[in-house]
C-alpha cells in the first residue's frame, strides 16, 4: 500500500488524550480524598480504550471499569497489573475461573453470581469481587431484600474479598429529582451491613451532586471524554474530540433544486454545496438531518437535507470559495461545537454521539503518555 492513509481518509477523528487525563484529574481533585476510578466501557465510549486507559493509569488512575468481560480481557493486556479491571456486567454462568484466569474483578448483581463467586474463591483461595445494590433503577444489581439476606449471613467468614460496595443513580443529571435522596438514603441504610467495605455510589454526574454522594470511590465515565456532566450548566469539562470530514465535491446549484434523497430540503436561493464523506454509516445519526451543521473557514454551515449512509450535504455558499474545496475538511465535532452540541441536534445524549462514532474515521491521538 503506497500513499498517506490521511490522503484517503473520508474523515479524520482526532482524539486528545492529554485531555482525557485532564479530565480525569480535575474529577480526582474535585471528589479528593475520596477515589477516582474510569469507566472505559464500550471501548472508552468509542473512542479506543486501548490508547485512552493506559493514559488514564498514568495520570494515577488504579481502577477501571468495563462492561462486559471480553472487553475486560482486552484491557487487561494494555494496563499495569496493580490495575483494577472490573465487569459491570457481572459473571455469567461457567465464567468464575476464566475471571480469575484473567485476574479480572466481577461485580455480582444477584445471589446466584455471589454463590458462584463464592465456590470459585473457595477453590482458587482467592476472589476479588464488587457487590452490587440496587437502589432504585430496576436494572442490575440485588434488591434490597436480597442484600438484607446476604448481609445477614455475612458475619460468617467469607471466602469473597470485597473490593467495593456499588449502587447507581438513575437521575444523577436531574439535581431536583427526589429519586436521588431516596437512592442515597437506601445506599447508606443498606451500607452499614458491610461498613468495613469501601462504598461507591457516584458516576460522572453523581459527583457534582455534592460530598454526600461520593463516599469512597467514584466512576465517572462520560465526563473524562468531554460530556457535561451538569447539563444546563457552563461544561467544566475539557472537549477532547475533533472530527473534520472530507469534501468530495463542490457544486452551484439553481434556485429550486432539490437536495439529496427524499428532495426533503429545497434551495430558496441559488447557492454553492459542499458533499462530505460522513454518513449514518460512520455514526452521524440520520436525525440531525435538516438542522445539523459544521463549520468551515470559521464559518457555520448548515446541513441540508438528509443524512445519507456515507455521505451529506452542506450549505457553503456563505463561505469564501478558498476555504472549500475537494479534498478539503468541513469541522463536524470542534470546541465551539462538542459531543452535547451534536447530541442536541440529533435529539439524544451525548454518550450516544461518542458511542456512535465511526469506525471508518483515521482515527488520530495526540497527548499520549511519554512510554518508560
Ligand atoms: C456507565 C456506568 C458508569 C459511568 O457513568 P457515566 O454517566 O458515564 O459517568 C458508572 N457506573 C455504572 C454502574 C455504569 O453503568
Amino acid at each position: 500500500m503506497t500513499g498517506n492513509p490521511a490522503d484517503r481518509a473520508g474523515a479524520i477523528l482526532e482524539v486528545d488524550l492529554a485531555g482525557i487525563a485532564a479530565n480525569w484529574r480535575l474529577l480526582a481533585r474535585r471528589v479528593e480524598p475520596v477515589e477516582c476510578a474510569a469507566v472505559v466501557k464500550a471501548d472508552a465510549y468509542g473512542l479506543g480504550a486501548a490508547l485512552v486507559a493506559p493514559a488514564l493509569a498514568a495520570a494515577g488512575c488504579r481502577r477501571f471499569f468495563v462492561a462486559t468481560m471480553d472487553e475486560g480481557i482486552a484491557l487487561r493486556r494494555v494496563l499495569p497489573e496493580a490495575a483494577e479491571i472490573a465487569v459491570f456486567n457481572g459473571l455469567l454462568p461457567g465464567c468464575a475461573d476464566d475471571f480469575i484466569e484473567f485476574g479480572l474483578v466481577p461485580v455480582l448483581n444477584d445471589p446466584g453470581q455471589v454463590a458462584d463467586w463464592r465456590s470459585a474463591a473457595l477453590r482458587h483461595r482467592k476472589g476479588p469481587a464488587i457487590l452490587h445494590l440496587d437502589t432504585g433503577m430496576a436494572r442490575l444489581g440485588l434488591t434490597l431484600r436480597e442484600f438484607d439476606r446476604l448481609a445477614d449471613a455475612s458475619c460468617r467468614p467469607d471466602p469473597i474479598r470485597w473490593r467495593a460496595l456499588i449502587s447507581h443513580l438513575a437521575c444523577s443529571d436531574e439535581p431536583e429529582h427526589p429519586l436521588n435522596r431516596t437512592q442515597l438514603e437506601r445506599f447508606i441504610a443498606a451500607r452499614r451491613c458491610l461498613s468495613h467495605v469501601p462504598a461507591s455510589l457516584a458516576a460522572s454526574s453523581g459527583i457534582f451532586l455534592g460530598p454526600e454522594f461520593h463516599f469512597d470511590l467514584v466512576r465517572p465515565g462520560a465526563a473524562l471524554y468531554g460530556v457535561n456532566p451538569q447539563p444546563g450548566c457552563p461544561n467544566p469539562m475539557r472537549q477532547i474530540v475533533r472530527l473534520k470530514g472530507r469534501i468530495l465535491q463542490i457544486r452551484e446549484v439553481d434556485r429550486g433544486q432539490s437536495v439529496g434523497y427524499g428532495a426533503s430540503h429545497v434551495m430558496a436561493a441559488p447557492g454553492r454545496l459542499a458533499t462530505v464523506a460522513v454518513g449514518y454509516a460512520d455514526g452521524w445519526l440520520r436525525s440531525v438531518s435538516q438542522h445539523g451543521s459544521g463549520r468551515v473557514g470559521g464559518k457555520r454551515v448548515p446541513l441540508l437535507g438528509r443524512v445519507s449512509m456515507d455521505l451529506m450535504v452542506f450549505d457553503v455558499s456563505g463561505v469564501d470559495p478558498a476555504f472549500v474545496r475537494p479534498g478539503g475538511f468541513i469541522e463536524l465535532l470542534h470546541e465551539e461545537y462538542g459531543v452535547d452540541a451534536a447530541a442536541a441536534d440529533a435529539g439524544t445524549i451525548g454518550y450516544e454521539i461518542l458511542t456512535a462514532l465511526g469506525r471508518r474515521y483515521l482515527r488520530t491521538y495526540s497527548g499520549a503518555p511519554r512510554q518508560c
